[in-house]
């Protein structure tokens, strides 16, 4: 069916040539790898929930000024998105101690940090994505000075905002992974966010129950990976097929318990 120029193929999505120069297709599959793709599964009707909930965050970011890289969704698995050079950094911004942060300096996993931390590792899947300090990122040229910074600011001002977003739905945001790319117009260049914000790439635990609905599931065999996505799908208000109405935005969710 796919007739259009394959760019690349990630693990969880696909990127096509674009309609015009300077666009690209992002598609989003099905598949669940984790532990650096030694465990697969495909979680029939994921990349659908991934599409739409990184669609809604995009949107919001967008319209708080954060530049992103989406224009807009397509259709269930695809959006059109602006072609960036990836900078090749996973950006972590951590509020709550868990998974390898809480492994790794022996924190107790659920323990609210004393502030938000930035993290970089190095996209890199032979080497599993050591974590990078500035002195390699700029030692390495993977990105300037100035643009460290820049990565920095956003990704606080990110978190900030997912933060508020996610606990109007019963949601604590407990850590997460983006990704910025270069972005040109004319000779001028700005940082923009790019790839996707989900699930996928989120620690999301229930306010009240501090259940995972989030890709842990998956990594931890715990079940349950498609309806945790879905209600966090659900209390974004996106899960809907038709058109939300103008100003409706995330469903309240009651913070006591029931
Ligand atoms: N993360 C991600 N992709 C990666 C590594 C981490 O999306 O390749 C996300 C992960 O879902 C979590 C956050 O980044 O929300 C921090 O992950 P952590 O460093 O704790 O690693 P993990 O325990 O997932 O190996």
């Amino acid at each position: 069916m796919n007739k259009r120029r394959r760019v690349y193929e990630g693990k969880a999505k696909v990127l096509y040539e674009g309609p015009e120069p300077g666009t690209l297709i992002q598609h989003f599959k099905d598949d669940a790898t984790a532990f650096n793709n030694k465990k697969h599964a495909l979680i029939e009707g994921k990349g659908v929930l991934n599409n739409r909930i990184s669609e809604y965050i995009f949107l919001k970011l967008g319209e708080i000024g954060v530049p992103t890289h989406f224009v807009r969704r397509l259709n269930m698995r695809e959006q059109l998105i602006r072609e960036v050079e990836i900078i090749p950094l996973e950006v972590v911004v951590r509020n709550v101690a868990a998974g390898s942060l809480a492994t790794r300096l022996g924190i107790e996993e659920g323990k609210q940090l004393p502030r938000s931390l930035i993290e970089f590792y190095y996209k890199n899947d032979e080497l599993g994505d050591p974590m990078v300090a500035e002195e390699h990122i700029t030692a390495f040229a993977w990105a300037t000075p100035p643009e460290i910074d820049e990565m920095m600011q956003l990704a606080l001002r990110i978190n900030d905002f997912l933060v508020g977003l996610f606990l109007g739905i019963g949601i604590r945001l407990i850590d997460f992974k983006i990704e910025f790319g270069r972005q040109w117009e004319n000779e001028q260049m700005r940082i923009v966010l790019a790839d996707e914000i989900s699930p996928d790439c989120c620690r999301l635990w229930d306010a009240v129950t501090s259940d995972k609905l989030d890709k842990d599931r998956f990594r931890r065999d715990m079940g349950g990976v498609l309806e945790a996505y879905q209600e966090v799908a659900r209390r974004l208000g996106v899960l809907t097929e038709n058109p939300r109405p103008r100003g409706s935005g995330p469903v309240l969710v009651s913070s006591k318990p029931t």
